[in-house]
């Protein structure tokens, strides 16, 4: 098994990306915190995975507040003896969020506070937890559209994404001689309840897919193997990386429509 031994934390667990890379890390032989907001779901998946023979826990944590943050890193180590993975992965996309002139302050300071200090705020009480473990993994939830502008405008959610691009490279440099890993995963365009509710008609839809070369949306499971491979010891020279899964979006040259 790729994770035997390791201990992981997942924030934002309960639901796409995060739900798929528990599920799958457990499968791995990995003892998972599943941390959220959404409970009830988050519940779940930890039911899921205990009926399926593996190990793991539940904690609720606002990624944004600095106690939650200390909690769930704490909850982790009182549970199941240390730390080795954590998986900055909660976010969210506004359906408020636009351009720079329409897009509401408070829609901006939400987003950032969610998907760039709570990156920030999970390292903090993070990475103390890994160095007693003897190092670790630490996985960063980007985007494509840190990389590339999108097309259809999300001024808060591009800049947060933009953000946890450049804290990883920092954090890899600063922690690379402590063995600590820090990468950043950048999903492409994927077909989970975050993106399908920002994309919410046909045309917006399409409009987005015209992009990826492989003409389809990613699924969760796809950005979990990333995960596990960042997550295991296979990329024990992996640090600092914008890692793209993204179906080839970034690669491509295509004329707007
Ligand atoms: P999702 O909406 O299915 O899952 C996000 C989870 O984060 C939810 O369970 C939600 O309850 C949780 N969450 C929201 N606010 C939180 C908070 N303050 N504290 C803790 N948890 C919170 O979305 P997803 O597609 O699985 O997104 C996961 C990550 O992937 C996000 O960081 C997102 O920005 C990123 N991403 C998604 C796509 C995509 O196309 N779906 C593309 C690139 C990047």
């Amino acid at each position: 098994m790729r994770l035997a031994n390791k201990v992981a934390l997942i924030t934002g667990g309960s639901s796409g990306i995060g739900k798929e890379t528990a599920l799958l890390f457990a499968k791995e032989g990995a003892k998972v915190v599943v941390s959220d907001v959404n409970d009830a779901e988050g519940r779940t998946v930890v039911a899921q995975i205990i009926e399926n023979g593996g190990e793991a826990a539940y904690i609720r944590a606002d990624v944004s507040k600095a106690d939650d943050c200390a909690k769930m890193v704490d909850f982790a180590e009182q549970t199941f003896g240390k730390l080795n993975v954590l998986f900055n992965n909660a976010g969210i996309m506004h359906s408020d969020d636009d351009n720079a002139v329409t897009t509401e302050e408070h829609i901006w300071d939400l987003t950032m506070n969610i998907n760039a200090k709570g990156v920030f705020l999970g390292c903090k009480y993070g990475i103390p937890a890994l160095k007693r473990a003897g190092g670790g993994s630490i996985i960063n939830t980007a985007s494509f559209v840190a990389i590339l502008g999108a097309a259809t405008p999300q001024i808060a959610y591009t800049a947060s994404k933009g953000a946890v691009l450049a804290l990883t490279r920092e954090l890899a440099v600063i922690h690379a001689r402590e063995g600590i890993r820090v990468n950043a995963l950048c999903p492409g365009p994927l077909k989970t309840e975050l993106l399908m509710s920002f994309l919410n008609t046909e045309e917006k839809k399409q409009r987005r897919l015209v992009h990826v070369p492989m003409g389809r949306f990613g699924e969760a499971l796809e950005i979990a193997y990333a995960s596990l491979f960042l997550a295991s010891d296979e990329s024990s020279f992996v640090t600092g990386t914008d890692f793209m899964v993204d179906g080839g979006i970034t690669s491509a040259y295509v004329t707007p429509l």
